[in-house]
């Protein structure tokens, strides 16, 4: 197996990755913040960390992982405030809809995932050693971070500190970077908004505080990898190493990883800019999970990944594709023995799989590894060429792929009803359907009945049924 290489933004090179202790992984990944629902440029880094983990454990490491929700900083504040609220009840909705969403999307549940609003104790203990440290200093009822007092700060994010005077201080949690400066830790309250009395006066935690106090919490001072978005690495991670390290004196975290932006037509997908889909956006419009999972996950994950209904179509055939070989697989009887030559070139597949995610998580190389291997054995089946002694490596080939990827198991259907779609709702466009009618005559035609029933089932889950006309030709309804 290949040695696992992954970028670091903090050397900014691709390093072999080695854990603290060997066997084990420590990591942490910045979770939603949830102050309303989570859109697919969102998922698109955390499908990254899920591929990032299954790709870990595959190579047999054991994960203590943690995730967070972010259920309090300035906008929960600000919305729960305005709809008159608690913040609790406020976020309730979008935590489901989150939990939710990671399941559709098969992103696999960390070891821990926790609230920040359940360690307030433990932010006010790390901001209490920084404060014995002489890190903060008070300001109107707020305590701020003397990055001054850090001399490395700006190690993450090679921010030029030359220009900031000392004393300036930021209020809120976001800010870039022309504007960094000394950062709340824990805010004052304002009236009408939530706060929580406490040792150090009353008020609530800065955003950045929230990560620092749980990651050590659950994982040691020293985490080996930490996560997120490529926007979280100013100020966010910057703070937070400026917060930990300077309460602990010890490295916080070993390799920091950053995933870059999904766009939409060349800008980041956000919030403030209104250019968003959510999960549910998509599967209104009849796309199914597992190719969204596939349309997030192939373009690797520190190249900015342009958002388009193309993408998802093609992804949407690739998954049908791959299914289709795996039923093959499943259900095709071929002639006894081996072919010659078939079981080296399932190994040289699974040998370039793991190589390309040992790449720094190549996943683009490595499902080209697998397109090959499945285009290869489609046509040695079409001709007949391959055997029953092969099916048994590539299915096992197969299941290696599927421990990373998760998308071969047909339960999309299942998946958007559990998330309160009908089928109808689900339903397919016009011309989807149309097309799916195409492969399906063309199925029948080549007996090739294993992805005839396939897509006739599919075609009942997502509520169309199919009707023989008299004349030969296939009529639909929708139920
Ligand atoms: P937030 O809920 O704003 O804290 O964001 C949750 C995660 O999504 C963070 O890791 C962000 O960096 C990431 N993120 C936000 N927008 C995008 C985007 N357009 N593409 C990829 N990741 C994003
Ligand atoms: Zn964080």
């Amino acid at each position: 197996m290949a040695e696992i290489q992954l970028h670091n933004t903090l050397s900014g090179r691709v390093e072999p990755f080695v854990p603290q202790k060997p066997g084990e992984v420590r990591m942490y990944t910045c979770g939603p913040t949830v102050y309303d629902y989570a859109h697919i440029g969102n998922y698109r880094t955390f499908v990254f960390q899920d591929i990032l983990r299954r790709f870990l454990r595959l190579r047999g490491y054991k994960l203590n992982h943690v995730m967070n929700l972010t259920d309090v900083d300035d906008r929960i504040i600000a919305n729960a405030a305005t709809a008159g609220k608690k913040i609790r009840e406020y976020t309730e909705k979008f935590v489901q809809a989150f939990f939710d969403d990671c399941k559709t999307l098969s992103i696999e549940a960390p070891e821990h995932w926790i609230r920040a609003t359940d360690h307030i104790g433990d932010m006010v203990q790390l901001i209490q050693r920084l404060q014995e440290k002489t890190f903060t200093y008070p300001g109107e009822g707020s305590i701020y971070y003397r990055i001054a007092k850090f001399p490395a700060y700006g190690k993450l994010s090679k921010i030029d500190l030359t220009g900031i005077q000392a004393g300036a201080r930021v209020d809120n949690d976001r800010y870039e970077k022309e504007s960094a400066r000394d950062f709340a830790l824990w805010k004052a309250p304002k009236p009408g908004e939530h706060f929580w009395e406490t040792a150090i006066g009353p008020g609530r935690p800065g955003w950045h505080i929230e990560c620092s106090a749980m990651a050590m919490k659950y994982l040691g001072e020293t985490l080996d990898i930490h996560t997120g978005g490529v926007d979280l690495a100013f100020p966010h991670h910057e703070n937070e190493i400026a917060q930990s390290e300077a309460a602990t004196g010890k490295t916080f975290a070993r390799y920091w990883l950053h995933a870059e932006h999904l766009l939409v037509e060349g800008e980041k997908m956000s919030k403030s800019l209104g250019n968003f889909f959510t999960l549910r956006d998509l599967f209104a419009k009849g796309y199914k999970p597992s190719a969204l999972r596939l349309c997030l996950a192939s373009t690797p994950y520190r190249r900015q990944l342009n958002f388009t209904f193309n993408g998802l179509q093609q992804a949407t055939n690739t998954i049908e594709r791959l299914r289709n070989f795996a039923d093959r697989l499943k259900q095709g009887k071929f002639p006894a023995g081996e072919q010659e030559g078939m079981a080296a070139r399932i190994a040289r597949a699974a040998e370039e799989f793991d190589a390309s995610l040992s790449d720094d998580l190549n996943t683009a190389r490595s499902l080209a590894a697998v397109f090959d291997l499945v285009r290869d054995a489609n046509i040695a089946m079409d001709k007949g060429e391959f055997r029953q002694g092969d099916v048994a490596e590539t299915q096992q080939f197969l299941a290696t792929f599927d421990k990373v990827f998760a998308v071969l198991e047909d339960n999309d259907a299942q998946k958007l009803q559990t998330l309160g779609f009908t089928s109808a709702q689900a339903g397919l466009r016009n011309e989807d359907i149309e097309k799916l009618i195409a492969d399906h005559t063309a199925a029948k035609k080549k007996r090739d009945f294993a992805t005839a029933d396939r897509i006739r089932k599919e075609l009942a889950d997502r509520g169309i049924i199919l009707e023989d006309a008299k004349d030969g030709s296939v009529r639909w309804k929708r139920k």
